[in-house]
């Protein structure tokens, strides 16, 4: 089958028309992928950066982690599923038995498989995963948007960590997708205003179009900034970081009120050091981060939004090619795109 495929350590990946077709074992299920997404984990692991090496990949492996498709074939012991179901796919390909798993943090899994990195993924003809990791879809949501409740996932969940955001004042820091409707819910939720931080000009007209105050983190002071327009108190009182950029979190400790709360969503290269005694301690800050979507209920409350067109993912999807193309997908990442799909 056809498939986009990591071979070797280094920089680069290649399609191959002869990938083995996956082979079922009692608990799976195959997948004929309908629509996959290329996510800024699929661009480090394509280019090998540290943050992709740091989450050990088994190469050679079939890359992608974000899709839905059709239940084509299924192991013996799968139950609540059937044939011609449409399903999404959720990455953390959890055990079920561990202690997070037992304790309702099945997403932090001690023996998790991760799709499209320790397990091979998406980027093909067909897919195969344990059937505890599909989340079916109803008729009335398309493939391409059902290849979108993984990346959207993690903004629902940052969102939760961030606890109630109505009447509050949020500063979201990167404005690729993930954070991009991190702006859309928190306006959704009744932010009274959501101040966006972006380098890419293409992205920041993005978060100016959904209503947020957009800056270049290179151009304006920020915290300053954020002290300046929430003067009474004394800056936001909310931030998110999603770009993963480790010189970034400083400036958000910098920009919350005191009391206030910070969420992590990108993974940064390197270590990011944290002044504990002036941020967290005296300034009273609250720090949490997020790996991942909570299986289920950040589906679930996804689900519920999309479905009643609370919530529109389908302006995120800026670029539609076929698998073949991927090099072009990766590409068009760092330019004017905000999601690429690949039809398989
Ligand atoms: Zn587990």
């Amino acid at each position: 089958m056809r498939a986009v495929m990591k071979m070797a350590p280094g920089p680069g990946a290649q399609v191959v028309t002869n990938a083995p077709e996956p082979e079922l074992k009692d608990d799976e299920v195959l997948i004929k992928v309908g629509a996959a997404m290329i996510c800024g984990t699929d661009a480090h692991l394509y280019e090998w950066s540290k943050s992709a090496q740091d989450f050990n990949p088994r190469l050679p492996l079939i890359m992608g982690h974000e899709c839905a498709g059709t239940i084509e074939a299924m192991g013996a012991s799968v139950k609540g599923l059937a044939l011609g179901d449409r399903v999404s796919v959720e990455t953390h390909l959890f055990c079920g038995h561990c202690y997070p798993c037992r304790t309702g943090n099945a997403h932090n899994c001690v023996n998790m498989g991760l799709l499209g990195l320790t397990w091979d993924g998406v980027f093909a003809e067909y897919t195969k995963v344990p059937a505890t990791a599909c989340f079916p879809l109803p008729e009335s949501i398309p493939m391409d948007i059902g290849a979108m409740f993984e990346p959207a996932g993690v903004s629902v969940h940052a969102l939760q960590r961030a606890g109630n955001v109505a009447s509050n004042s949020v500063l979201v820091c990167g404005a690729g997708p993930v954070g991009l409707v991190v702006i859309q819910l928190a306006m959704l939720y009744g932010a009274s205003r959501v101040v966006a931080l972006e380098v890419n000009p293409h992205r920041l007209k993005m978060a100016e179009k959904l209503g947020a105050i957009a800056l270049d983190p290179r151009e304006a002071n920020v915290p300053e900034f954020c002290r300046k327009n929430f003067p009474r108190a004394g800056g936001v009182d909310v931030a998110f970081e999603t770009s993963g950029a480790s010189t970034m979190l400083p400036t958000l400790l910098e920009s919350v009120r005191r009391e206030g709360r910070v969420v992590t969503v990108g993974h940064p290269g390197q270590a990011v050091p944290v002044d504990i005694a002036s941020y967290i301690n005296k300034k009273g800050i609250t720090l949490k981060g997020v790996f991942g979507r909570r299986v289920w209920d950040t589906w679930e409350t996804l689900l519920a939004l999309v479905e009643t067109k609370r919530l529109d993912l389908s302006w995120l999807i800026t670029h539609r090619l076929p698998l073949d193309q991927f090099t072009t997908g990766i590409e068009l990442l760092k330019k004017d795109a905000a999601k690429v799909l690949l039809h398989p």
